[in-house]
């Protein structure tokens, strides 16, 4: 007689995808069910590594072997399978199948959806040219490289944390750059308007130019070579520039769900358990779109935190726990002209009304901003030497500590930190 919860069989799980979200899931599943079988899948063929600092293996900063978050070898120890240059092309939800480009087939009891995003491109006669770049992927770093090799001026289309952090790498390498910003300001998605003049005047002494308000028209190309010219922009203006890197956000790439009856919005829809329409079917990381921390609205929050944090909900929920994500809190953390900056949540209290209220501190290029709803903080915008605030700050908006009371007695606290800036960012 089986005893209740004994299963003899093995569970067989897959997981698409061998980003953060993926490796987590699996690290969880492994730490809960040590017999079942576990198979990664990634188009890939690299090991698994830092997205986030791409920018600073293309700077110089890191070897391509510090970019690596996972000896091989730890793989073989938790007994997980990883398939490296499979891309799933074929997916059949009732009967539980995936097919690769290979035409190699796995069979799943459960399954994660965890392939990410690609990068929103300018469509056109000339995505395809080797001058007009994104970056998502090491082999996209590798490609960035290359072509910087006989560059002159690069024009980065995007003022965005990727867009942003790729112009401060180009600059430091010593390459004339130009950044094209859509929005009214650098940073739109993660800064006040204060906080990002802040990066934009440290850009301009560099002689980095940051153009704001503009939306490109087209590229432009010489006719007979198909040499990147530079780029045109709605209002008429011609802006000079051999290579052009797009950092325009991302977005989940849902082909492979359009024949099958998977919940999509913009992402793969999914509940707090990160599960989505089919039940033994779980989706995290950029791909997923979930509830928002602060309102009931999904959305997409492609960040590595929520990516991990995301990963290990799904994978413990796989794995028959039940475990609960709280929803994403938007933030990011950079490290531009050696000055550091930490923003979370929400940090504009302006846009936002009655509820919402705010305390600044500025003194030369030190910002601090604390944005409160009713008793409680919601967000922040650290820049200088007091970001390793950030960690209880953010505990605080996750835990709903009421903090406006004693708002100016939080700010004496953070400013009375004075620590040396980290080489890179440490609070991912
Ligand atoms: C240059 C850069 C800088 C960034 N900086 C920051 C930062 O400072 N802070 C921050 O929080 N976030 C940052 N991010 C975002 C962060 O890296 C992502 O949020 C995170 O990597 C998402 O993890 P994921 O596991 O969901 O997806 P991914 O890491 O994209 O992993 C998905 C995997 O699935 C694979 N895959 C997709 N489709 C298939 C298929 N059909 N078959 C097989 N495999 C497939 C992909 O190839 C990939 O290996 C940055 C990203 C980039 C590109």
């Amino acid at each position: 007689m089986r005893r209740s919860g004994q299963n003899k069989t093995k569970k067989r799980y897959v997981i698409v995808g061998n980003g953060v979200a993926g490796v987590m899931a699996a690290e969880t599943i492994r730490s809960i069910d040590p017999k079942g079988q576990i198979n990664i899948i990634s188009d890939e063929s690299v090991h698994f590594y830092s997205r986030c600092f791409l920018p600073h293996y293309i700077q110089g900063l890191l070897p391509k072997e510090g970019l690596s978050l996972r000896n091989p070898l730890s793989y073989q120890e938790q007994r997980i399978i990883l398939n490296l240059a499979e891309r799933i092309l074929g997916m059949d939800l009732k009967r539980q199948l995936l097919v690769s480009r290979t035409g190699k087939r796995w069979h799943y009891d459960l399954l994660l959806l965890a392939m990410g995003a690609k990068p929103i491109s300018i469509k056109g006669p000339h995505s395809h040219s080797n001058r007009i770049l994104t970056l998502r992927t090491l082999k996209d770093a590798d490609n960035i490289l290359k072509t910087l090799r006989d560059v002159k001026r690069i024009l980065i289309v995007g003022g965005g944390m990727i867009g942003t952090k790729l112009t401060h790498a180009f600059q430091q390498l010593g390459f004339s750059c130009h950044l094209l910003v859509q929005s009214d300001r650098l940073l739109s998605q993660s800064l006040d308007k204060e906080a990002s003049s802040i990066y934009k005047n440290l850009f301009g002494k560099v002689g980095v130019p940051i153009s704001c308000h503009v939306k490109i028209k087209e590229i432009l190309v010489w006719p007979k070579t198909g040499k990147i010219l530079g780029v045109m922009t709605e209002e008429g203006e011609k802006i000079q520039g051999d290579l052009i890197v797009i950092c325009k956000g991302v977005m989940p790439d849902l082909d492979l769900f359009a024949n099958t009856s998977l919940e999509t919005k913009r992402g793969i829809c999914v509940n707090n358990r990160m599960a989505t329409n089919f039940p033994n079917v779980f989706a995290a990381g950029d791909v997923a779109e979930k509830g928002e921390f602060f309102q009931q609205a999904s959305s997409l929050i492609a960040i590595w935190p929520e990516a991990a944090e995301q990963g290990c909900v799904a994978g413990a929920n796989m794995a028959g726990k039940n475990s609960l994500f709280i929803g994403s809190i938007p933030r990011n953390t950079f490290n531009l002209f050696n000055l550091p900056c930490i923003s979370a949540g929400i940090f504009d209290a302006s846009k936002e009304g009655d509820h919402f209220d705010s305390i600044e501190y500025k003194k030369g290029v030190l910002y601090i901003k604390l944005v409160f709803r009713d008793e409680c903080l919601v967000g922040f915008i650290l820049i200088g030497n007091i970001i390793h605030n950030a960690g209880l700050l953010l505990a605080s908006i996750r835990e709903k500590v009421p903090l406006r009371n004693i708002k100016d007695y939080l700010l004496d606290i953070i400013l009375q930190g004075d620590i040396e800036p980290p080489k890179h960012e440490t609070f991912l």
